[in-house]
């Protein structure tokens, strides 16, 4: 089976939009799996969401059947939800899955996002039919993917996902706001890093957060992100063929960000020979 991958946002953080953010994007992290018909999946709910909503609305058939998965709930990962439509449309019906926090259900997280002293409309006056669901890991189906997660290096739990197609196909996988750096303690086993080769084995396509240069990363050491060098030499050992460095900071123009992709090419010439390295960009489509 092939499908499509598009990002509707790649920035992390907060959004940034203007002249100089245009080129990579300044909306935050959504990324849509389309396959046949109207297969989706939807990774994150970042302010890119709104984007992706206004599209599926005027092409998708209604009703709609969505999926979302929540890496986790930091604003930049579901600020986007109020804002999307299918969710305010009668007769859809919206899954959503991910990681609780510190206790607080999903749900009630969502939920507190839209409370009355911060936001208008509560989230249950929305009118479609929303179903959360709370994953800690393991692998479950949805929409024709099998869906495996694996928990990251990043404040609170955190989700990486990796999605296979049941009916054959390449295979992706999509980390987040991951520290892959010796910085920070985080509730991950002692080989954490020889779980998550064997996790990534077999991927084609790996979307990694790559926020940090190296000049950044010592004093950002325990905030949960990664450097582009850090997710080539990953993506070596794990046998990908692919990466695409997202979560840009939202410090970086577009000049930071192409510099951060020639440099991660060149350690990749030298490291990690015949690995393909982009950079998501809001709007960019890749066919696996
Ligand atoms: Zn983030
Ligand atoms: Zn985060």
């Amino acid at each position: 089976m092939s499908y499509t991958v598009t990002f509707w946002g790649t920035r992390g953080s907060i959004p940034t939009p203007g002249v100089h953010t245009a080129r990579y994007g300044g909306n935050t992290s959504c990324v849509a799996v389309s396959g046949a018909r109207d297969q989706l999946v939807i990774l994150d709910a970042g302010s890119g969401i709104r984007l992706l909503g206004r599209e599926l609305m005027r092409v998708a058939s209604m009703p709609m059947n969505l999926d979302i998965l929540l890496s986790h709930t930091h604003w930049d990962h579901i600020q986007g939800l109020p804002f999307f439509q299918p969710l305010n449309t009668r007769g859809n019906s919206v899954r959503i899955y991910g990681a609780a926090q510190a206790g607080v259900p999903l749900e009630e997280i969502l939920d507190r996002q839209m409370d009355p002293v911060v936001f208008p409309v509560p989230l249950k006056a929305l009118a479609a039919d929303l179903q959360v669901t709370e994953v800690t890991g393991g692998t479950f189906e949805i929409d024709g993917f099998l869906v495996e997660a694996f928990r990251l290096r990043h404040p609170g739990t955190t989700l990486g996902y990796k999605l296979v197609p049941v009916k054959g196909g390449r295979t992706m996988a999509y980390l987040t706001d991951n520290e892959l750096g010796s910085g920070g303690s985080y509730d991950v086993p002692d080989d954490w890093r020889s779980q998550l080769v064997r996790f990534l084995r077999g991927v084609d396509t790996l979307i990694h957060d790559g926020m940090y240069s190296e000049a950044m990363i010592e004093s950002r050491a325990g905030w949960g992100h990664s450097t582009p060098e850090q997710a080539v030499a990953l993506a070596w050992e794990a046998g990908v063929r692919r990466l695409v460095l997202f979560h840009h900071e939202p410090e970086h123009d577009d000049g930071a960000v192409d510099a951060l992709v020639i440099g991660a090419r060149s350690f990749a010439a030298a490291r990690a020979p015949g690995l393909v390295v982009e950079a998501a960009m809001e709007g960019m489509s890749l066919t696996l």
